[in-house]
């Protein structure tokens, strides 16, 4: 046995012994915490706010769900807005006596808009915003609706940090639980959700349990990357924070799409002459931001390459980005800009802030293969980018991903980049023609995936739904996942994946 795992867990026990939160006697023979006393109506034992199909201002609400501007023709028949766990426990025990499915909504940010389906009881988790610091043991107890700003904000008051989405109000619960990409990837244990020390979880028979590597090891396994098709709503993540990079730098550069080649052949190059594996980096193909949107594919789109560097220091910083300052990508490129600190907030703003077209908020559907082909997906979008219907779509990829099969995740590949093809636009009429592009766009990355990323897969249907999401998952993963779902969630309270209910 691992004597750090050993120490982790027994780290893990007392934090959450010393929770109020955490209940853990209950917790550890699993007890149900009630539901509305015989007689009351449910809504009377919910202190949150309740909103039904039939409220004047349900369409308000049910918009309101879903962050960006494509919000789906689903409607659920009540919005739960949970003040307190308890409010958790007495909606999913009411959704279950009235035979409502229970779909979750923490920060709305899920492109399907996974959290509105029709006929359901919504629980939206996303006032539940407690965060807890054990700085000695570098854990990290969430509620789930706290935001990527929210915990980075109070991590760095304690020196720690945590690899949080790049957008500032992604919710953390969404995020790790469908995997999580987040900045500083490589440094902090990869994908998000292999952070998840452990997790509280309500169970659609309205029990709440824990579930960790030594408590129902197998909820462990689902809910460390199920994203949003997992049977329960998790109530509190234990997570594991990193020690805080005192600097943060960051060097891009700008290049014609034409000279993607260029790109990608120096950082295959750089990669493998050279340790970089400590480095974020990311290739966005996309619109030049200055440019018209009408003007010529050759004169607008843009390879816009950043690596981050997360480190003690300046000179350290420096030395991870001197690869990058020493090979073709500075003496080929039309724009660099070099060496340029950061702190997170301007790490969001700069790159995937709300005039970018990586963080704007407009309408928008996404799809993505991971993959250890990087490259060659790239130059299989490129032309796409060059066609693509509105000057927001792009392509993202992350490289140095690390993954690895693992045992003790349903997120589970061997992968070192993912790559994402991204439909954003603003007006309606369009959808059509955009979710078109997008689904265009798939039969041209697949060749190169190994899986896919659950959090960004398009599930509405114009893509390779319902199939988009199994293909998320190693076959007997998938498997795992359904016997799982069988055993905790017989009657089928919980919503499945798009689709799949
Ligand atoms: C602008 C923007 C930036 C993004 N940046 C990144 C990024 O940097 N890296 C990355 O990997 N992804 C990123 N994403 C994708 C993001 O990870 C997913 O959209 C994720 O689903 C968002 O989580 P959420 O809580 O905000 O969304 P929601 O829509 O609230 O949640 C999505 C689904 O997750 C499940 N879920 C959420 N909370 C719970 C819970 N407490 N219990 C049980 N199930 C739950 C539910 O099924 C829910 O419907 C980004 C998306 C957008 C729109």
């Amino acid at each position: 046995m691992n004597p750090e795992s050993n120490a982790r867990r027994s780290a893990l026990r007392q934090l959450i012994g010393m929770t109020a939160l955490g209940a853990w006697g209950a917790l550890r023979h699993g007890a149900a915490l009630g539901a509305a006393p015989a007689g009351a109506h449910p809504r009377d034992a919910i202190r949150g706010r309740v909103v039904a199909r039939s409220d004047a201002d349900y369409e308000l609400w049910r918009q309101s769900l879903v962050w960006h501007r494509s919000k789906p023709a689903r409607y659920p028949e009540y919005i739960v807005r949970a003040k307190s766990e308890q409010d958790v426990i007495e909606a999913v025990a009411w959704a279950a006596r009235e035979r409502l499915r229970v779909s979750v909504r923490s920060g709305g940010h899920n492109a399907s808009g996974a959290c509105l389906r029709d006929g359901a009881l919504v629980i939206d988790v996303s006032s539940l915003e407690e965060i807890h610091i054990d700085a000695e043991r570098r854990i990290a107890s969430i509620q789930p609706g706290v935001r990527s700003e929210q915990l980075i904000a109070t991590a760095r008051a304690h020196g720690l940090s945590f690899p949080v989405p790049h957008c500032p109000s992604v919710g953390l619960s969404g995020f790790t639980l469908g995997g999580g990409i987040g900045w500083n990837y490589p440094q902090c244990g990869g994908v998000a959700t292999f952070s998840i020390l452990a997790a509280e979880i309500v169970l659609a028979d309205g029990r709440k349990v824990l579930a960790s590597p030594t408590e129902n090891p197998d909820l462990y396994w689902a809910v460390r990357g199920s994203g949003p098709g997992f049977f329960g709503v998790v109530t509190r993540l234990f997570l594991q924070l990193y020690p805080l990079a005192n600097t943060i730098m960051a060097s891009s550069y700008i290049f014609p799409l034409a000279e993607l080649g260029t790109v990608t052949s120096t950082l295959e190059a750089i990669r493998a002459q050279h340790d970089v594996s400590r480095a974020e980096l990311i290739a966005l193909l996309m619109h030049h931001p200055e440019v018209p949107a009408d003007a010529d594919p050759e004169r607008s789109k843009i390879c816009f390459f950043t690596a981050f560097a997360f480190e003690s220091d300046e000179a350290a910083a420096r030395a991870v980005l001197q690869p990058f300052a020493d090979s073709a990508l500075a003496t080929r490129c039309v724009m660099k800009m070099e060496y340029q600190p950061f702190a997170y907030e301007g790490l969001y703003d700069r790159f995937f802030g709300q005039d970018d077209s990586a963080g704007k908020m407009a309408r928008y559907a996404v799809d993505n293969v991971l993959t250890n082909e990087g490259g060659k997906a790239l130059h299989a979008l490129a032309d796409h980018l060059r066609n693509a219907p509105g000057k927001d779509c792009h392509v993202l990829a992350s490289f140095n991903m690390q993954l690895r099969p693992r045992a003790d995740a349903c997120f589970s590949w061997e992968a070192d980049c993912f790559v994402g093809c991204y439909a954003i636009w603003d007006e309606a009429k369009d959808d059509p023609v955009f979710f078109d592009w997008l689904a265009r766009s798939v039969p041209l990355m697949d060749p190169f995936a190994v899986g896919h990323y659950v959090n960004e897969v398009e599930g509405r249907g114009q893509a390779g739904h319902p199939e988009r999401f199994r293909g998320c998952f190693t076959a007997a993963n998938w498997e795992r996942l359904q016997q799982l779902r069988a055993q905790w969630d017989p009657a089928g309270v919980f919503h499945h994946y798009l689709g799949h209910s």
